[in-house]
């Protein structure tokens, strides 16, 4: 067990102080001060007791104002801007994850009985020998019997495995985000929960499963298509789980390529942060399968994307796959704007596209760090130390969490430039970007 001391001292510093300076404040004053407090103590790296020391004014609207004019300097200028979510802190000693991941291995493994005899469900029984193995009615009633599951869950998710036989959940279309302009992704739902372990990943506030879930059906994925599919449509297994990580295990990518072979009216995508590949690599390519990488800097990867494959590996996988005959992509999301964004994504962008080649590209997408409100506080007490929140964030056109607008502009004119000049411009699209953004940069979408 791994106590983040550090700000758990922070935070009682910031509460003493506001209950002995502030005593005639309500609980909600108190609470949007403490929240400031502890904002700009942390970003600035200074005392609570030194800012309240620096507070020049005794009235509440004008010392929040003083606060957030030091929490969100840039945002207090950009007119409409300035619109935070300040919720309550509460950070609690938490298990930490180690830094480097072990090798995966269940420790518990709950199939259901309908997939007892599937081959996934043999095939996890043999890999994991020493497991406990345990056969369950259905996901749907194991979860009635143990209730949501609570962040000390959330983080041993790894030690869960659920074998499943998905029944209705088998394609969706991404619902983007309210007002962006969207790329009409479909999501084939193989899957749920990944192995890895980013400090800015969704499925922290969004998952209710205190394992990761596989179907093994992956037939009955291949039966609903014919109902589903439209020409021109995209999709990919990305989105709820990373598409490779398990791919060792579950051997899915094989059937995958097969059957989309037949399909070439649609394109299949891999999306990943490993680099395991071997099951591409032995099968044979088909044009319509993209196998592509979200992709940060190493220093912001070392911070934020643990458990992940390093970003020279990522990149070493790509250029294999290359050579295998697929297209590849990148997802440069989310960008991370920090210190020394510009000179960081600009070498990573300069090292990866003088390696691959334009024509082996088949699309590049641009998200800046958003994020719905209640991940915040996740995020807070997975990884109390982060330095992700630290920027200025605040509620933006689809009630989510980002960057002020122009400062979004400035990361994108920086990236689409730097794409420009490997020709590169007419494959890039935004992610759940309001159009106007899209206007801004004079951007059409690829698809
Ligand atoms: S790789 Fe993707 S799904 Fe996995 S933890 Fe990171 S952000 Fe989440």
């Amino acid at each position: 067990m791994r106590i983040f001391e550090k700000e758990l001292k922070r935070l009682r510093a910031v509460d003493s102080l506001v209950n002995l300076n502030f005593t005639r404040f309500g609980v909600n004053k108190k609470q949007q001060i403490k929240r400031l407090l502890y904002e700009i103590s942390k970003r600035e790296e200074i005392s609570a007791g030194k800012i309240i020391k620096d507070l020049p004014f005794f009235d509440y609207p004008q010392i929040k104002r003083y606060l957030l004019e030091r929490r969100y300097p840039h945002s207090s200028r950009e007119p409409g801007a300035l619109k935070p979510y300040l919720p309550k802190i509460s950070l609690k000693a938490c298990e930490f994850l180690s830094p480097k991941a072990e090798k995966y291995f269940p420790r518990r493994i709950f199939i259901e009985r309908s997939a007892r005899q599937a081959s996934l469900s043999r095939r996890v029984k043999s890999l994991f020998k020493g497991a406990r193995i345990e056969e369950i009615a259905s996901l749907k009633d194991y979860f009635c019997k143990h209730g949501r599951p609570k962040v000390e869950d959330y983080n041993k998710r790894r030690d869960t495995l659920f074998i499943t036989d998905e029944s209705y959940d088998f394609f969706k279309r991404c619902p983007c985000t309210k007002g962006a302009l969207s790329c009409g992704y479909n999501i084939f739902n193989l899957g749920f929960g990944c192995i890895f372990e980013c400090t800015y990943c969704y499925l922290q506030d969004y998952s209710n499963s205190p394992g990761i879930i596989l179907p093994a059906n992956i037939s009955g994925f291949f039966d609903r298509f014919g109902s589903y599919k439209k020409d021109g449509m995209r999709l990919g297994t990305g989105e709820f789980s990373d598409s490779l990580a398990l791919d060792d295990i579950t051997q899915y990518s094989l059937p995958i390529i097969e059957f989309f072979r037949e399909h070439m009216k649609a394109t299949f995508e891999f999306k990943t942060k490993s680099t395991n590949i071997n099951n591409l690599l032995c099968a044979r390519h088909a044009s319509n399968i993209v196998v592509s990488w979200s992709l940060n800097p190493q220093p912001l990867a070392d911070e934020n994307e643990f458990y992940c494959a390093p970003v020279k590996e990522r990149i070493e996988a790509a250029i294999s796959c290359v050579k295998a005959g697929y297209k590849v992509g990148f997802h440069f999301d989310p960008i991370i704007y920090s210190e020394g964004w510009q000179r960081q994504y600009s070498a990573l962008i300069d090292n990866l596209f003088s390696k691959i080649k334009p024509k082996h590209i088949a699309w590049i997408s641009l998200g800046t760090f958003r994020f719905s409100p209640g991940l915040k506080q996740a995020i807070e007490r997975r990884f109390p130390e982060n330095r992700i929140l630290d920027e200025e964030l605040l509620f933006g056109f689809d009630n989510k969490l980002r960057y002020p607008f122009s400062t979004r502009s400035d990361i994108y004119k920086h990236m689409v430039d730097l794409l420009a000049e490997y020709s590169l411009r007419s494959k890039i699209y935004l992610c759940m970007e309001e159009v106007s953004m899209w206007k801004e940069l004079k951007l059409k979408s690829p698809f």
